[in-house]
């Protein structure tokens, strides 16, 4: 199955993506992950997209296009995936239409602003593989570590509130169109971000399986 999460930053993608990752027994892919990670080892494609995450900026769309391509050429992504973060824009969305790349779903996690702006505040990623947690939703088992890699947990740089008012605007602005185009192509599914994680992933899990 070949799944898109679409959502407001802080809505709970990276979170949901794990969760469905685990079920479906398929990778979940986070530009966003994978960006931070080729900053943090200083390549050309990290140094060209830092200004542009820590200002609340999308990066230019050629070079996620990129990326994201050869990740999907991977062997593991063979018998499906989930796109967390990706496509971003309507040129991404037509850029995986080009590709061949057939989305099987489209699940939208609707969380109003007011919330998000809330949660960012409790946000923190882990350094070594990128899991998210959220110090009152969704905390670790021990305070400051992952579950998964041992590795500290840190608060983004761009979780900061003036970055996150940033990244709202840009997410209303070039990413909602999307809805609009996964609805007309008939494979989106709403599902409300503002309850319990359990409960919203139950309902993406719902969304997978009903036909759209
Ligand atoms: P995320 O971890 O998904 O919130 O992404 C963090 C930042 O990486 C975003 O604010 C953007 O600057 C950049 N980014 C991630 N994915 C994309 C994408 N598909 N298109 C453009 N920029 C992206």
């Amino acid at each position: 199955m070949k799944i898109i999460l679409l959502g407001a930053p802080g809505a709970g993608k990276g979170t949901q993506a794990e969760v469905i990752s685990q079920k479906l027994n398929i990778p979940s892919l986070s530009t966003g992950n994978m960006l931070r990670e080729a900053q943090k080892k200083g390549t050309p494609l990290g140094q060209q997209a830092k200004s542009y995450m820590e200002s609340g900026q999308l990066v230019p769309d050629e070079l996620v296009i990129g990326i994201i391509k050869e990740r999907m050429a991977q062997p593991d992504c063979a018998g499906g995936f989930i796109l967390d973060g990706f496509p971003r824009t309507v040129a991404q969305a037509e850029a995986l239409d080009q590709m061949g790349v057939a989305i099987d779903r489209v699940i939208e996690i609707d969380v109003p602003d007011e919330a998000i702006v809330t949660r960012m505040s409790g946000r923190r990623v882990c350094e070594g593989c990128g899991a998210s947690y959220h110090m009152t939703h969704n905390p670790p088992a021990a305070e400051g570590v992952c579950d998964k890699c041992d590795g500290k947990l840190v608060t983004r740089k761009d979780d900061d509130p003036k970055t996150v008012q940033q990244r709202l605007e840009t997410y209303h602005r070039q990413t909602q169109p999307l809805v609009d185009y996964y609805q007309k192509a008939g494979k989106l599914r709403t599902i409300d971000g503002n309850q319990p994680l359990e409960e919203a992933s139950a309902a993406i899990l719902r969304a997978l399986e009903a036909s759209v």
